[in-house]
């Protein structure tokens, strides 16, 4: 959300050239992040350096989650020109406004786009800041979102990745049963190559639609369904509203239905309550499921929620050792699932090329980095034959065209 909400501040702000230095600009934004404690440190790090190296006439705008939910104090320290959370297009727009006096769009020559289709989390999980920072859910309309996602379209984009904090909640706050689906439907008449969605939660992601997503042709097969923890004390305790069971049940519907799909997810470690049996069933199903990559996080108490005021916290040090055990375990079923690719073909999407590699996704979402492409590649879906792999990519080498 907030790489889509800076970029969209770039195509607003960059028509007439105005990127400078820090120390030489007239206005600052800085765009914020408060899911965890550390990431808070190091924003209040940079601003206080901001505040130091800036022009002292200088203008300095503060957007995204913590300036939510940290106003006054950020008030307080860093004074800033303009504070708030500025999700929105209209309201980054009026940002825009007020630096350009009238704004113009640049088009973005990006490949991959990302289009937030929902914003907000109505779900209140135990440890997480999201919905105090972000409010409640609230969609587009259906017509909205074909009009951007054409606009997209347009300006040369080849992949959509649809947004949401739970995208999968698409359309419940306007009352359309199966939003979601219909949503994908709807924008896969529009012909981008691939079409993705980010993050699902799973509680909501219902086992009827998987068989349906697999007459979305430009489907990107990519399912990031955040686990979070394998015990379902601990699920219960985050409030997650699903079952280690169910999420598993979703799991092999999808591996039924689109076998070379990839399965990511996120898994918190050392909630308060999470001992070392819970952490053991995590392990468990972690290697049960296999997952093609997961993004692991030390649980970090947050302000506001229900779990700040949780007891039995699990010391710092075995969060450590738990999210390092976990990691290793992870980083061999990555590689042991990758390299099962390893002289396979795959047709990959070229949406950067530096240095004559090009770098892109195939059809499951797993990032591959593919050797001496030429510049005529970008944008274009082309095959390579995968040589090695390591815990976060496949390489290989360019075979021919696709189209
Ligand atoms: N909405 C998605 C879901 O619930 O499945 C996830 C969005 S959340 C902002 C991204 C990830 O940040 C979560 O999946 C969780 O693992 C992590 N996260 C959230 N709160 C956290 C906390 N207090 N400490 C550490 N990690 C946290
Ligand atoms: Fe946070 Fe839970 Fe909402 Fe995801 S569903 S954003 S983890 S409150």
């Amino acid at each position: 959300m907030n790489v889509y909400t800076s970029s969209y501040l770039k195509s607003i702000l960059i028509s007439k050239g105005i990127e400078s230095k820090v120390e030489d600009a007239d206005y600052i934004i800085v765009n914020t992040c408060a899911v965890r404690e550390k990431v808070k440190e190091k924003i209040y790090s940079y601003l206080g350096k901001v505040n130091k190296i800036k022009n002292k006439d200088a203008k300095l705008i503060i957007i995204g989650c913590l300036s939510e939910v940290e106003k006054d104090e950020i008030n307080k320290k860093f004074k800033p020109y303009l504070l708030g959370l500025f999700d929105k297009e209209s309201e980054l727009e009026n940002i825009g406004k007020l630096i350009e006096g009238e704004i113009k769009k640049t088009k973005l020559n990006q490949v991959s786009r990302y289009l937030p289709v929902i914003f907000g989390c109505d779900h209140f999980c135990s440890y997480c800041i999201v919905p105090f920072a972000r409010g409640r859910e609230k969609s587009k309309t259906l017509d909205t979102v074909i009009k951007e996602a054409e606009e997209i379209y347009n300006e040369g984009a080849k992949e959509i990745i649809l947004l949401g904090q739970n995208v999968n909640d698409y359309g419940k706050d306007l009352k359309i049963s199966d939003g979601f689906l219909i949503l994908l439907k709807e924008i896969s008449k529009i012909p981008f190559f691939r079409i993705s969605f980010l993050t699902s939660h799973p509680k909501n992601f219902k086992l009827q639609w998987i068989p349906e997503l697999k007459n979305i042709p430009n489907l990107l097969q990519l399912f990031h369904l955040p686990l979070q923890s394998g015990s379902n004390k601990v699920l219960q305790l985050m409030r997650r509203g699903y079952t280690k069971e169910i999420y598993y049940e979703i799991v092999e519907k999808i591996r039924e239905e689109f076998p070379d799909a990839s399965i990511t997810t996120d898994i918190l470690v050392g909630f308060p309550g999470e001992d070392e049996e819970d952490f053991l069933e995590t392990v468990d199903l972690i290697k049960k499921i296999e997952f093609d990559r997961a993004f692991m996080f030390i649980y970090s108490k947050r302000p506001f929620t229900k779990g700040e005021s949780f007891k039995n916290e699990v010391p710092h040090d075995e969060k450590l050792k738990r999210i390092n055990h976990l990691i290793k375990i992870q980083d061999e079923i990555t590689l042991k699932k990758y390299g099962k690719y390893i002289g396979k073909e795959v047709e990959v999407l070229i949406e950067n090329i530096k240095d004559k590699k090009g770098i892109g996704k195939e059809k499951g979402g797993r990032v591959v980095i593919v050797e001496e492409v030429d510049k005529d590649d970008f944008g274009k879906i082309i095959k390579a034959k995968i040589d090695r792999v390591n815990i976060r990519e496949l390489f290989g080498k360019k075979l021919n065209y696709m189209n």
